[in-house]
């Protein structure tokens, strides 16, 4: 039996943190135990604080908890993955921001989700090593919905069932789906998928242990179509994928800014 039932202890990942009064955070925290939660910490901005440090944004910690009336209090944190303290690499970070925006954005609080913190854990942990981290980002959030219940079934119509191999298929937001060529939306902004893309849209939606072989890149047509999706359900644009797409356009600005200078 616990020495004290309102002290207990969780994983947890940041996804944000503010400041409260003069020296204690607010921190937005994804946890195994209790799915998002806002807690606070005391004394984090003092130097001598011993939880200062641990808690920055993307990492993972071992907290020590205690429930308080409003907001539950951190009494202990303990690294576990340290994610940023040694990545510079801009598009990682951005990558991660978006990540985090969208668990905080689509996750209600203290509604323990053990799939979303896997699947936040695992992309986290792949963004240090990869060579194009928005690479993730697709499969990611094909993952993300399926784990809320939102995920479009990539191998049959939305509208009539009819099977989608091997055919060409449309975005239909409204709907939730891909729809067939007979079912698809008339609108003129309705993402097209090709046969291919089709197939890529159900490999990156595939669980590992599926039936389907899960893929891990998206060709361009199956990115957009899930960005979109995720939009939709969202009901507006997450503001990190904004920062994304200014920093893809970064090396084009540097080199035109050099040879404006040259
Ligand atoms: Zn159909």
């Amino acid at each position: 039996m616990s020495a004290n039932p309102r002290s207990y202890k969780t994983r947890a990942i940041v996804l944000r943190a503010r400041n409260l009064g003069e020296a204690d955070k607010i921190f937005t925290l994804f946890t195994d135990a209790r799915g998002k939660l806002d807690a606070v910490a005391k004394g984090v901005r003092r130097a001598k604080s011993q939880v200062a440090g641990r808690l920055e944004f993307a990492n993972e910690a071992q907290l020590g908890m205690h429930r308080g009336r409003n907001l539950d209090i951190i009494t202990s944190a303990d690294i576990t993955h340290s994610r940023f303290a040694s990545v510079t690499d801009p598009a990682a970070y951005a990558t991660a921001h978006l990540l985090a925006e969208l668990v905080d954005a689509f996750c209600e609080p203290d509604l323990p989700m053990p799939d979303v913190y896997a699947l936040l854990e695992g992309a986290l942990a792949a963004l240090a090593g990869a060579a194009q981290p928005a690479a993730l980002l697709p499969r990611f959030q094909l993952r993300l919905l399926d784990a809320l219940g939102f995920a479009p079934p990539g191998d049959a119509c939305v509208a009539c069932g009819d099977s989608l191999a091997g055919h060409a298929a449309w975005a239909d937001l409204d709907a939730g789906g891909l729809a067939c060529e007979r079912c698809r939306p008339h609108r003129a902004d309705a993402l097209a998928l090709n046969a291919e893309d089709v197939a890529n849209f159900q490999g990156l939606g595939a669980a590992r242990s599926g039936r389907v072989r899960p893929v891990l890149n998206a060709t361009p047509a199956a990115a957009r179509a899930i960005d979109a999706f995720v939009n939709y359900h969202l009901g507006k644009r997450p503001k990190s994928r904004t920062m994304l797409e200014d920093l893809a356009h970064l090396p084009a600005l540097r080199e035109a800014s050099q040879s404006a200078n040259g």
